[in-house]
């Protein structure tokens, strides 16, 4: 999960400015014991990694499914691996328009009995929170999904579009990706004209009061770089020019003072015109002043004093490991750093690799790629760049309407997740992807991939009644 990577570096500045109904939650009680069943089960299915399964979690869903009416033939379970299996599922529309994809992933992080106060694989419910492993990061909108897709087939509803959902593996780790692997292998199975994951967005709370409602519109790129500089070598006390780590070192000097252009679009335009109006004094201005063309230099010099706000404006290429030399007294034969790089949308990592030999500016500098695996290559993939995502009206404007019924007056506010999510494979696709969730979490609470993981009990609820109201804003041909 990636929603809350932002959160606490505008807490401060906002939480005064609005004055904000309580959460509110529309949810009968069949619903409510239906949904934590749900919710209990899964995390009580332990698919970790190293000894878990995310085949019995996606069997238990699809079990649900076909109880609540849905014909065999629609509920799949499926995958590479005896214990990476992934569960599809569809909800046929009127097919009025292409489907649409829903993707969540049911595998967790490790967790440690002896780290935590309770057991991470037991659901607990006190003090107001449900706790277990998964609680946020993201077995409760999994478990929301599921729980939606069954009241949408007891009631008989028939949205424009097929609904299709997907519940896979390996999202955290592990070889056997869900994503990935149903795109390439089971394309027709999962094909939407769009996608929604709810592994990003949600609901930024401070002491459960909202703040901003977030959607992930967009990611960067990861790509890895190893630099090299090799040198004959021989005695320290006999220096000879060349010495590989002062080129070395050089070059990384020069990458620390660059500065990637400035690129906007769709999504991070959005995004500061947004925050601007959620900011206040110069923060605010400068928002307003870079989405100008050309941007205002004195507010982007500024801004990009902020981690976050330099990261949302431009590709960002950082120094990462460093290991050079054999002895103290002999001269290094060989120098390497890492420099890890997150991309903007529309570049390859090619032509970031060609950008930091130009930075570099110095031939003895070597500058591969190295992939997934670990294998180090001569050149970067030059393909699937991913374009940038263009947002939706229709799933805007739903995102707008059900924020406002439940969260009045808390901003909308499109933002481009600087880490990466499964997003990427369904991006890569062809298929925008939006990170969206009804799930709040208190910007100082997060918990995900940490000890003693919990979600306000409230706050799954109404995590229910959103992707409810939001389905059916979005599908019911208004
Ligand atoms: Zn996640």
């Amino acid at each position: 999960m990636h929603r809350h990577l932002f959160k606490a570096l505008f807490l401060v500045t906002v939480t005064m400015a609005y004055t904000l109904p309580a959460l509110r939650g529309q949810v009968d009680e069949a619903t409510r014991q239906l949904a934590h069943d749900i919710f209990k089960q899964l995390v009580e299915i332990n698919t970790t990694d190293s000894v878990g399964s995310t085949t019995v979690a996606a069997e238990a869903m699809a079990k649900r499914l076909r109880d609540a009416g849905f014909p065999a033939g629609d509920v799949v379970v499926l995958g590479p691996n005896p214990r990476k299996d992934n569960m599809v599922a569809r909800l046929h529309g009127t097919g009025a328009h292409p489907p649409v994809l829903l993707i969540g992933h049911l595998d967790v992080v490790e967790a440690r009995r002896s780290d935590w106060t309770t057991d991470p694989f037991q659901f607990i419910e006190k003090d107001g929170y449900f706790y277990g492993r998964g609680t946020q990061d993201m077995k409760s909108d999994d478990a929301i999904w599921v729980t939606e897709f069954i009241r949408l087939k007891r009631e008989g509803y028939i949205p424009d579009r097929d609904l299709i959902l997907a519940l896979t593996a390996d999202e955290e780790g592990g070889k056997f990706n869900g994503v990935d692997w149903l795109v390439h292998n089971q394309r027709n199975l999962i094909d939407a004209e769009f996608v929604l994951n709810s592994d990003g967005g949600g609901v930024d709370t401070d002491d459960g009061k909202p703040v901003i409602v977030s959607m992930d519109a967009s990611e960067k790129l990861y790509a890895d770089y190893q630099l090299t500089v090799t040198n004959p070598g021989g005695h320290s006390s006999l220096p000879v020019p060349d010495n590989a780590i002062y080129h070395l070192a050089g070059a990384l000097v020069r990458l620390e003072s660059y500065e990637f252009p400035v690129e906007l679009n769709d999504v991070t335009r959005a995004y500061f015109e947004r925050m601007a109006s959620v900011e206040s004094g110069q923060e605010a201005a400068d928002m307003r002043a870079v989405v100008k063309s050309p941007p205002d230099q004195a507010a982007v010099a500024r801004l990009s004093q902020d981690p976050l706000q330099n990261a949302t404006l431009r590709t960002t290429c950082v120094a990462t490991r460093l290991d050079a030399g054999l002895a103290n007294n002999a001269l290094p034969e060989t120098a390497r750093a890492i420099v890890n790089c997150r991309i903007l949308p529309g570049h390859t990592r090619e032509e970031i690799r060609q950008d930091l030999i130009g930075i570099f500016a110095d031939p003895k500098v070597e500058v591969r790629y190295v992939d997934d695996s670990g294998r180090v290559l001569d050149s970067a993939p030059d393909a699937q760049a991913l374009p940038p995502v263009k947002l939706r009206p229709d799933v805007m404007t739903a995102l707008e309407k059900v924020a406002g019924e439940m969260w009045p007056g808390t901003p909308v506010v499109p933002t481009m997740a600087t880490g990466a999510s499964d997003g990427v494979y369904t991006n890569a696709a062809g298929m925008p992807t939006f990170g969206i969730s009804g799930v709040a979490i208190d910007m100082d609470d997060i918990r995900a991939h940490g000890r003693d993981e919990r979600l306000r009990v409230e706050s799954f609820y109404q995590g229910v009644d959103f992707y409810y109201r939001y389905l059916k804003a979005l599908t019911s041909g208004n």
